[in-house]
């Protein structure tokens, strides 16, 4: 392990400074907080990777806690994704907590804060509280049931909890400071009244906690050491530390951290904007592949490897900032250009007629990966009746197409050189067909000298009557605008972009046929391609993961 302070990013320096200091930092622990109220998208994805990484390098443990204090939004089906996309990710939790199993402490805690005076039941409307809250140059004004004895609070909160006030009729506020410069600080709201039921404790409670009063408390209660949460909370934090200095706590409090939330271009990274998204029907659902999901990556053909390696490219700083969707781009690339076999596969075919090949069809070799020979090879049927990309003829070129033409060479991917010979048209003057001849002796692999022959391009190619058709959903940006979410006079839903997802068919090579659901492929020469879920043998879909080479970064 390299424990040089230059290799080790901001949070890593604190812990070291934190265990040479001083040992009430020890042991170590750390937790992943979701909210079960989405999917888990690619932001989340930093914060996984940068606590259960602390974890796996101070071998410390790592929670997977649930912060389910919500319930209007909260649902078993969001525990169970986030679950899988963990897992999935390739990381394991120490223990499964929910905030919600500490509901009765944190009751007991309420208590605690009303009998000293910590706290109070505030029977004003919720407009009145937000009203008298001031602003951050005006101080707050004290509300009139500040100083109502702590033994009516009290047994108005008692009767709160068990169902006898409406919602709406009283909260508990923490008794900090109205005029303190930290707006959260403002006596601040602890339990509302929900008449709502909970998706793990049901009916059994009338009131919730809010986020601030359970977090640092949950954190306590599994005494995780550092608390590392986005760049937003950093003004909770004296709230955050207050309410661990006011209870009667006997162990070590933990230390909360903030570092920049990431942010990705062309997208959204927000629960609620995404959940938006699939509500109004504008992608397919929470794993529509153009998702900034881990489900949709995940069903795009992403791999968690290249998930990480984008994290750990775009690191872990104090400052917000924009990372460009080109470098997720890239991770992936990297990954599959190593573990995916290859294919030729024509996206929009034109005939190529070989006029001198005599046999009825042969097989070729192709390696599966030039890059893990160890993949090995694959069998490709040749024939007189193939296609090639139409955009890769011309009839008349310029000197730099290095692609066919007429009169010149190039060579078919796995097979032979061949020359343009001439087309056929249709009435319209359109091209039907191209002729070609082809030398016999030039088969790659052959090992004969004309195989050795120079030619500038090489197509990639199937045969007609061999290839599969299938259907390839080929993706673009979900948003025109770098960061759709940033304009104040307008919605994020004013840049979808409308040409995000099309449709269309490719003719494969048969190997394809053993493609099974979640498998990659690269087309050769077009890019990276997953197996829809939906895909069947008789059926087979793909997802557009990336091109082959990146036709953004031009232009991010
Ligand atoms: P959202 O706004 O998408 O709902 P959230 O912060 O409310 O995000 P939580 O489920 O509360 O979602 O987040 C769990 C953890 O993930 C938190 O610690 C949060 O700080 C972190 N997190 C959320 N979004 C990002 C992001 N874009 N980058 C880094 N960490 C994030
Ligand atoms: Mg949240």
């Amino acid at each position: 392990m390299d424990n040089s302070p230059l290799s080790l990013n901001f949070i890593e320096q604190i812990i070291e400074n934190d265990l040479s200091n001083d040992s009430c930092h020890k042991p170590l622990c750390f937790r992943f907080p979701p909210e079960p109220n989405g999917y888990l998208h690619i932001g989340h994805v930093k914060a996984i990777c940068l606590n259960f990484n602390l974890g796996l390098k101070y071998k410390a443990p790592v929670n997977l806690r649930f912060d389910d204090t919500n319930p209007q939004n909260e649902e078993s089906k969001y525990v169970e994704a986030i679950k899988q996309d963990i897992k999935w990710l390739g990381y394991s939790w120490t223990k499964e907590c929910y905030a919600s199993d500490y509901f009765e402490q944190l009751f007991q805690w309420a208590l605690f804060l009303i009998d000293n005076n910590f706290a109070y039941v505030d029977s004003q409307s919720s407009e009145l509280i937000a009203e008298q809250k001031g602003t951050p140059t005006a101080p707050g004004l004290d509300s009139p049931y500040r100083n109502r004895p702590s033994e009516i609070s009290k047994q108005i909160f008692i009767d709160m909890s068990k169902g006898k006030h409406p919602e709406g009729a009283h909260v508990l506020r923490a008794k900090i400071d109205m005029k303190s410069s930290n707006m959260l600080m403002r006596d601040p709201i602890i339990y509302r009244v929900l008449d709502k039921p909970h998706h793990r404790t049901d009916d059994k409670w009338k009131v919730y906690p809010m986020y601030d009063w359970t977090h640092g408390q949950s954190d306590y209660i599994e005494q995780v050491s550092h608390s590392l949460c986005t760049l937003e909370f950093k003004p909770h934090r004296d709230l955050y530390d207050w309410f661990l200095k006011v209870l009667p706590t006997k162990n070590r409090t933990p230390q909360q951290t903030e570092f920049a939330r990431l942010n990705l271009s062309y997208t959204v990274t927000s629960k609620r904007k995404l959940k938006q998204m699939v509500d109004e029907k504008i992608v397919s659902g929470w794993d529509d592949p153009r998702m900034p999901t881990i489900c949709g990556l995940r069903r795009r053909g992403y791999t968690p490897e290249s998930l990480r390696q984008f994290v750990e490219k775009a690191g872990i700083g104090k400052r917000e900032n924009l990372i460009g969707a080109s470098l997720l781009e890239f991770c992936i690339r990297d990954h599959l250009n190593k573990i995916a076999p290859r294919v030729n596969a024509v996206m929009d075919p034109i005939k190529l007629t070989i006029i001198n090949y005599k046999n009825n069809e042969e097989y070729l070799e192709g390696e599966i990966n030039p890059e893990q020979l160890s993949m090995g090879s694959r069998r490709i049927p040749f024939s007189k009746n193939l296609y090639i990309e139409r955009e890769d003829f011309k009839e008349e070129a310029n000197r730099k197409f290095f692609r066919l033409t007429i009169g010149k060479e190039v060579r078919l991917k796995n097979a032979y050189i061949i020359k343009g010979e001439s087309v056929i048209k249709d009435k319209n003057n359109n091209i039907v067909e191209v002729l070609c001849t082809y030398d016999k002796d030039t088969r790659s692999g052959s090992g004969s000298e004309a195989s050795k022959r120079k030619v500038k391009g090489t197509l990639h190619w199937v045969s007609q009557k061999h290839a599969i058709k299938t259907k390839v959903k080929i993706y673009d940006r979900l948003f025109l605008d770098p960061s759709p979410d940033q304009h104040k006079d307008k919605s994020f839903l004013d840049f979808v972009n409308p040409k995000s997802l099309q449709i269309q068919n490719a003719y494969i090579e048969p190997s394809i046929l053993n493609a099974k659901p979640g498998e990659s492929y690269q087309f050769q020469r077009v890019g990276y391609f997953n197996v829809d879920k939906n895909s069947s043998s008789l059926n087979l879909i793909f997802n557009k993961t990336v091109d082959l080479r990146d036709n953004w970064a031009r232009k991010e």
